[in-house]
């Protein structure tokens, strides 16, 4: 007899692990397959730093997981500029009525957090060293997973099964759903660096000819850089030395923060847009990356695939795992917030990098009608924070 679950989620990255926390309250019996070893994090879990919008901090708070964090920065600023354009954008969340935008917390400590979070959750079960397979149809007419534990084949049955693999989402291909790609010949290098102004809650955005490169505040006087640079030049980069790093990048950004001191460990991420062409299908759904990765300007692609996983908590509970318009709720409900996100983080990815005249010219008055017209600006900050379509009661603050 193969071993059932309500749900299965395959993939123990960000957006899964969260889901199945937020599935503890549903008392589902849940299970979480993860392609790496017990006992070690999964490699996403690396040092990028991530911006968490204000509403993903409330969700976060919401599920038990932000008292496990030791990184959170607050943003209080968000500065903007452009190499070659005039014009700035300085926003102050106190503007807002607000402490902080959001915060910065590095992606190995969330993945402790996680772990620490997911360790009391009773019931959930989870298979590691475990691959995802392959799906098919079980005689019940639940979904049958075909996986490898520990390089041995075994069989799952579920009532639902979440692929939150991420980009290269084998669960996407075995449902057979198509991808929409783009290229945006980039390379972004994150590392950690030090320089003579520590950092004061401001998140600085500089948008250079191939891409931003942009400082995020951390707790240990650090800031968390990411530097864009065209796919052709990446190698070359990333063989300079520290004293010839530093200097790319104190002349790509300027003297905002003072002088580049020193830099950690660089990393390393080609920057494409891949975007599912469906999200759902019979008994399965698409979260997170596996739905959509997006470039990470604009620092959206967690913020919206938590908003994907307690969406779907919601309609589960709503209507039930068994319900055959669950999925199309689900579906309806993050229509909106996934449309403009992903022309959000596109929009900015392109227009940052074109070095046109014209678009030049477009981008200096777009940065002065953003920085004169509170309306406008009130826009962009809102749907910064996450405040985008038909939220999750969690990311408004509700509790469960
Ligand atoms: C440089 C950089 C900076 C970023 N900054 C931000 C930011 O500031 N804010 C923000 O919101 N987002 C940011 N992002 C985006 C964020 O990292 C992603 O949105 C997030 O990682 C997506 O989570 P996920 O769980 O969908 O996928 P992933 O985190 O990729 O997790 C997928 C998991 O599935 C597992 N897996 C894969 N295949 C299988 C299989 N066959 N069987 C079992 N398991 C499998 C993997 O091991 C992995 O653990 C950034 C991304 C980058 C690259």
């Amino acid at each position: 007899m193969e071993k059932q679950h309500d749900v299965v989620i395959v993939g123990g990255g960000l957006v899964g692990s969260s889901l199945a926390i937020a599935l503890e309250a549903s008392g589902l019996d849940v299970a979480l397959l993860e392609a790496t070893p017990a006992g070690e994090l999964p490699p996403v879990f690396d040092e990028r730093n991530l911006s968490f919008a204000e509403t993903t901090c409330q969700a976060l708070a919401g599920l038990g997981i932000w008292p496990h964090l030791r990184s959170a920065s607050p943003i209080r600023r968000i500065h903007t500029t452009r190499q070659g354009d005039f014009g700035r954008v300085l926003m102050r969340a106190d503007e807002y009525g607000r402490e902080a935008f959001g915060h910065v917390v590095t992606a190995s400590d969330f993945g402790q957090a996680l772990e620490a979070r997911i360790e009391t959750i009773g019931n959930l079960t989870r298979y590691r060293l475990a691959r995802f397979v392959g799906t098919t149809f079980a005689e019940n007419g639940w979904r049958q997973v075909a996986m490898t534990l520990d390089g041995e084949p075994r069989h799952l049955q579920t009532r639902l099964l979440v692929g939150a693999d991420g980009m290269q989402s084998a669960v996407r291909e075995a449902l057979g759903i198509d991808v929409q790609q783009h290229d945006y010949q980039q390379v972004l290098f994150v590392c950690r660096v030090r320089t003579s102004r520590p950092p004061d809650g401001t998140a600085w955005e500089r948008l250079g000819a191939h891409g931003p490169t942009a400082l995020l505040p951390r707790l240990d006087r650090h800031y968390g850089l990411v530097h864009g640079v065209a796919a052709d030049k990446a190698d070359e980069v990333a063989a300079l030395d520290e004293a010839a790093w530093l200097d790319r990048l104190q002349t790509a950004f300027g003297w905002r923060a003072g002088r580049f001191l020193a830099a950690g460990k660089r990393s390393r991420y080609p920057m494409r847009r891949v975007v599912a062409e469906r999200q759902i299908a019979a008994r399965a759904v698409l979260l997170g990356n596996a739905a959509q990765s997006i470039h990470p300007l604009g620092a959206q692609g967690f913020n919206l695939g938590l908003r994907d996983a307690l969406t779907l908590v919601e309609e589960i509970s709503r209507h039930g795992l068994d319900a055959p318009q669950m999925l199309e709720h689900y579906l309806t409900r993050r229509r909106q917030d996934r449309e403009r996100t992903l022309s959000f983080s596109d929009g900015l990815a392109k227009i940052s990098a074109n070095p046109s005249l014209g678009a030049s010219l477009l981008r200096s008055i777009g940065m002065t009608v953003l920085a004169n017209v509170p309306g406008l600006r009130g826009q962009v900050a809102a749907g910064g924070m996450g405040y985008r379509g038909d939220l999750p009661e969690l990311c408004r603050g509700v509790l469960q």
